[in-house]
């Protein structure tokens, strides 16, 4: 009988796989574990034999790769991505809950008439049809959802669900080539170019930083000097926006932006749970505070107990002996 197959499309950067398409490669594993499938990603790349190292690690069976750089447009990319799950049959079909992979994932589940579910954070078999688990009302819970058509079963995976997880001694996966689409596009990119950090939104930030009560209006040229010293951007809390330090799009908590960040550099914050909630899911949260008893110190992976300017002050000038940069 032959096995199905799980397929997680993995996103590139240029020439290398970006930040979630090695987590989305384990989530692809994780999945056909449950489902007793086998792992497989879907990658657009002139040398996809390049990335094949990077992928290595994380327990995919094959490669199937469609010879052509990103950015290609989502249409076109969605429909080589149809027509090959036509050809194959894979069973699921999965998408990192980003931009391009919700674009692509939903145009490719229209094509195929299928149901989409995202954003997941994790799949069951317990009933007749396979089933999503989906946070709801901004993570005050959960639900479960079945698909209700026939396989493949396609769902966009919810980032802070995303880990990517080595396995020792994985084997090369099998490299299998795949058309890309002959429909002419309807639409065509004119432009691309990134963003400046101070309009990048919150919720796709890598680095933010986080003002709070404690810092004073005169004190945010500061924050904006590391703010572009580490790459960050800057939000805060709902007293912050009060205080007009920062406008309501960025605000961070239950009533505002949801981080997704590596980093977070709380300052003045004391920690309340409105504000706590909008963290939950970033990798390493530092906070600042000059009263010890601040439960943001109980969420907070290094603690410094201390007046912030002071802390920032040196941190800026540890920060320009290192690079030359003048302060
Ligand atoms: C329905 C509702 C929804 C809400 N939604 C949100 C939300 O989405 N986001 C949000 O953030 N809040 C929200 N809030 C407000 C929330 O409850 C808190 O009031 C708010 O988060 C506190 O902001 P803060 O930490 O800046 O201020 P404070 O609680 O006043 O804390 C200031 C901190 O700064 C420290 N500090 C002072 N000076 C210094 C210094 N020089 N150096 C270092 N530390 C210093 C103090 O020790 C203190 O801990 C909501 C409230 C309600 C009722």
């Amino acid at each position: 009988m032959m096995v199905s197959e799980v397929w997680s499309f993995l996103e590139t950067d240029g020439d290398r796989l970006s930040d979630t398409a090695v987590s989305m490669a384990t989530e692809a594993k994780r999945t056909a574990k449950i489902f007793n499938a086998r792992p497989a990603g879907v990658v657009f790349s002139q040398a996809p034999e390049e990335l094949i190292d990077a992928v290595q690690p994380y327990g995919l069976e094959k490669l199937y790769c469609c010879r052509r750089d990103l950015p290609l447009s989502p249409e076109i990319i969605a429909d080589s991505i149809r027509t090959a799950a036509v050809d194959l049959s894979p069973e699921f079909l999965l998408f990192a809950d980003t931009s391009l992979g919700t674009d692509v994932g939903t145009r490719v589940a229209a094509g195929l008439q299928r149901g989409f579910i995202s954003p997941c954070t994790d799949f069951s078999r317990d009933a007749e049809t396979p089933a999503a688990r989906k946070s709801i009302y901004r993570g005050k819970a959960d639900a479960i959802v079945a698909w209700t058509t026939p396989p493949p079963y396609l769902a966009g995976v919810a980032l802070e669900a995303l880990e990517a997880t080595s396995i020792a001694g994985a084997s090369r996966p099998e490299l299998v080539d795949i058309a890309l689409s002959a429909q002419p596009s309807r639409n065509r990119l004119e432009r691309s170019w990134a963003v400046d950090l101070s309009e990048l939104d919150l919720s796709e930030a890598t680095v933010a930083i986080g003002v709070g009560k404690g810092v004073a209006p005169d004190q945010m040229s500061l924050v904006e000097q590391l703010a572009e010293r580490i790459q960050g951007v800057v939000g805060g809390t709902r007293i912050a926006v009060y205080d007009g330090l920062i406008p309501h799009e960025r605000q961070i908590g239950t009533t505002g932006k949801w981080l997704d960040c590596d980093l977070y550099i709380a300052l003045g914050i004391s920690g309340a749970p409105q504000h706590v909630m909008g963290i939950k899911s970033v990798k390493k949260v530092i906070a600042i505070n000059i009263a010890r008893e601040a439960p943001i110190f109980k969420f907070a992976h290094l603690g410094v107990v201390h007046d912030w300017q002071e802390v920032i002050e040196g941190l800026i000038k540890l920060l320009s002996t290192r690079t030359g940069k003048a302060q």
